[in-house]
């Protein structure tokens, strides 16, 4: 009999991965996370990552990063329920839920945490989650955390939400419908103003996680719901501070009661470290600075334009993004693996997203481009993007 801590059956399904081409190996990152990279001791362009605005590695956040490490060392002791709840966490929140145009602001220690804690701490048995089919993982991880019945609406599709609602809310004390404000996959936006009107008539709480909103859209990067003017009509609205913003961490943006029950109830803030004390510092600065000029959502947004209509003339497949997100949809899992490895070898990062994340059949490379791109550096990657469409018969 086999031992059971060779793991053997791990083993088998790791090769399976392999067998199928789908096996990873983590890209090491020798330096910042910027426009251009050092990988594997390569100079590469980089069309992965989330810091849309260029400011994980902007002198200004990490002047106030240094500064808190400073005052306050480096990490925060405690959870916030306990002693972990420094002047520097109160001082960020009041300046985020000025920024968000909300009442009230909890942070958490990501975005992820903030699904996994506030989902299940605002709904109970007896109630209804309706969430769209294309939700983030930590959506859907957070859903399962609750207690409440669950179902799903097809992608985007107010109707199929409607149908949901007629042959179920009746049942259901209180519903809650959830969605992505930013569907990181693709680039396509909730039909927000919509799904207000729908979760009014029938008496429901609404729920966005804007992870790819923040910083992006809405004016000086509030977010999707400032871009729809939908202030005061979304009951839960969740920003990454991971993304856009650079640094790390997460927020639930609401009215008071929200942030009082979080407060006792949201388990990530009660069982889990509060952020470091650097992070915060980095945050305060990123949001000061979005709050004082347009210059860095202009260029992300001038940026995604120019690349998008230059990828476009090659005739790639680039979906129906809204925003800066491109995916370049080559279909086949290992083709898609294979695509961004030659990218790769010809000196540009753009990672290969697969199933389970996105649908069998719909592999892409998925392009971020960031307000810290040149046009030069775009225009270098669009000319890879050629050569390797061309060699691999996908142009
Ligand atoms: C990235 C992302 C998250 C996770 O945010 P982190 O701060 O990285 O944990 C949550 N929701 C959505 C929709 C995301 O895209």
């Amino acid at each position: 009999m086999s031992n059971v801590h060779e793991l053997n059956y791990l083993k088998d399904q790791v090769q399976e991965l392999k067998d199928q081409g789908v096996y990873r190996v983590l890209p090491v990152l020798e330096g910042a996370n910027e426009a251009e990279i050092i990988l594997n001791g390569q100079s590469v362009i980089n069309l992965s990552s989330n810091n849309y605005l260029g400011f994980a590695s902007h002198p200004r956040l990490k002047e106030a990063a240094i500064k808190a490490v400073e005052k306050y060392g480096v990490g925060s002791g405690a959870v916030r329920t306990i002693i972990g709840n420094m002047d520097i966490h109160e001082e960020l929140e009041v300046k985020l839920a000025a920024f968000k145009r909300e009442e009230a602001v909890m942070v958490f220690q990501s975005g992820f945490n903030c699904n996994a804690g506030a989902i299940q701490a605002i709904t109970n048995k007896g109630d209804l989650i309706i969430s769209d089919e294309l939700n983030h993982a930590s959506i859907i991880d957070g859903v399962r955390l609750s207690r409440a019945d669950k179902a799903v609406f097809k992608h985007s599709d107010m109707e199929d939400l409607v149908r949901v609602l007629e042959e179920k809310r009746s049942n259901y004390t209180n519903c809650l419908i959830i969605t992505d404000g930013v569907f990181s996959m693709d680039g396509d936006l909730a039909k927000l103003p919509e799904m207000v009107e729908i979760a009014e008539k029938y008496n429901c709480m609404t729920y966005v996680d804007d992870a790819h909103g923040s910083g992006v859209l809405g004016e000086n990067g509030r977010g999707t719901v400032d871009h729809f003017g939908l202030h005061g009509r979304i009951d839960f609205t969740i920003g990454t501070l991971s993304k856009a913003i650079g640094v790390i961490g997460g927020y639930v943006a609401g009215n008071k009661v929200m942030k009082e029950w979080l407060l006792h109830r949201g388990r990530p803030l009660l069982f889990s470290t509060s952020l470091p004390p650097a992070a915060v510092g980095a945050i305060m600065e990123a949001v000061d600075l979005l709050s004082s000029t347009t210059e860095y959502t202009d260029r992300l947004w001038s940026n995604a334009k120019f690349f998008k209509a230059e990828l476009g003339k090659l005739g790639y497949n680039i979906g129906n993004s809204e925003t800066p997100i491109t995916p370049v949809i080559i279909g086949d899992e290992a083709k898609t693996v294979a695509f961004s490895k030659r990218m790769l070898e010809k000196g540009v990062f753009v990672s290969a997203i697969i199933f389970p994340t996105v649908p069998k059949g719909k592999g892409r490379v998925r392009c971020m481009v960031t307000a810290g791109h040149t046009e030069e550096q775009l225009s270098r990657a669009v000319k890879v993007f050629e050569e390797v469409g061309k060699e691999m018969g996908i142009l």
